[in-house]
């Protein structure tokens, strides 16, 4: 099966929109043109020579990175150190590069969706929620006409608030207009002011749906001008942010959850804080570096705090109050890669997509 890269690209932005992406990071397309056919891709956490040699050898046109290859500009494509002369590499074998990193990070089904399965936790939920994602959508429309915009709204997405789709509040009133010069109302005489019954319908949109909300409200929208606010909120959206916490199905000693981590992350070794006498069962969570997150984790009320790179000072935070676990950048990341061949596999069964078997972890340990 062949797709367009574009294709590719708009499945995966739609998991994971750019615009949930760190403002450090630099995720999506790095190198290739959107309209290139793809026949097979390769999924893997960093870019390497041996990655892109596995590229070239099973003819995978296409390379899904987690961590970008591209960070910050380049001047020049000399081929001077790594990054350049990976991406010539790329380039002279028509290999296309994109980057889903902390858009995925983001996400309740990202990576860290993927270690709470590992770990096998519960009730997950964001530990730092995004804020800033949310809107409050108000339009004003006619009472006979509210129901099919509404209805059009919805049938978007756009309302779910946790586990209740076609969320509104709906107020009656009356509004007024006089069609001038230029105007074909809908309803009214030019020039004169008219009174409408309408409706003020309110929807908490995502950042990412304002398009086709906009959109749909519009076409299905009787008048010509149609009026709304769209206001920016401060609200915390419960779906997206960094890191997790969920539950253990049952309280274990923190010896028996160290074990538990290093067998399911597949990890040579846990750095740890001291070990504490309660059991744990909450259990935060969050890929790659994550000391920032140590006291959400612990005001979350978490009993152990699992991610990587850790530095010393860090451990003394844990305070005998949680358990902190490092278990190195690389391995709590690691599955990303199976998590982003899945999910492509659900939506286009019949696409070929490798997951690289290449150890790209930088990092080696002498045990
Ligand atoms: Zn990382």
């Amino acid at each position: 099966m062949t797709l367009k890269l574009k294709e590719i690209i708009k499945v995966l932005e739609n998991w994971a929109p750019k615009s949930d992406a760190e403002d450090f990071d630099n995720v999506g397309l790095q190198v290739g043109d959107p309209e290139q056919d793809i026949e097979k891709a390769l999924v893997t956490l960093d870019i390497t020579d041996e990655v892109v040699n596995q590229a070239i050898e099973e003819n995978a046109h296409l390379i899904i990175t987690f961590h970008p290859l591209i960070f910050k500009g380049l001047k020049q494509l000399s081929g001077k150190n790594r990054i350049e002369r990976l991406v010539v590499k790329a380039i002279q074998h028509n290999i296309a590069l994109y980057a889903i990193h902390t858009n995925l990070d983001a996400q309740l089904d990202g990576v860290n969706g993927m270690i709470a399965e590992r770990l096998g936790l519960e009730d997950c939920k964001i530990l730092i929620p995004k804020t800033e994602d949310l809107f409050k959508l108000k339009f004003f429309v006619p009472h006979m006409d509210a129901e099919k915009v509404k209805d059009a709204i919805f049938s978007t997405g756009a309302g779910t608030i946790g586990n209740y789709a076609e969320c509104s509040f709906n107020t009656e009133g009356y509004g007024t207009f006089k069609p001038i010069k230029g105007a074909n109302p809908t309803l009214g005489t030019l020039d004169q002011r008219h009174e409408e019954p309408e409706t003020k319908v309110e929807i908490l949109i995502q950042q990412k749906e304002i398009n086709n909300v906009l959109s749909m409200m519009k076409s299905a929208h009787p008048y010509e001008e149609v009026a709304y606010d769209l206001i920016p909120l401060k609200n915390e959206n419960q779906t997206k942010g960094m890191g997790q916490i969920g539950k253990l199905k049952e309280p274990m000693a923190a010896e028996s959850f160290l074990k538990l981590v290093k067998n399911q992350l597949t990890t040579t070794c846990v750095r740890h804080s001291d070990l504490i006498h309660k059991k744990i069962e909450k259990v935060a969570i969050l890929g790659g570096s994550g000391a920032f997150a140590i006291s959400p984790a612990k005001m979350a009320g978490a009993d152990a705090f699992v991610t990587a790179d850790l530095k010393y000072h860090d451990f003394f935070l844990a305070e005998n109050g949680i358990l902190l676990c490092d278990v190195g950048h690389f391995e709590s990341e690691q599955y990303t890669k199976n998590l982003i061949t899945r999910y492509l596999s659900e939506i286009f069964p019949n696409f070929a997509i490798l997951t690289s078997d290449i150890n790209t972890n930088p990092v080696n340990y002498y045990i």
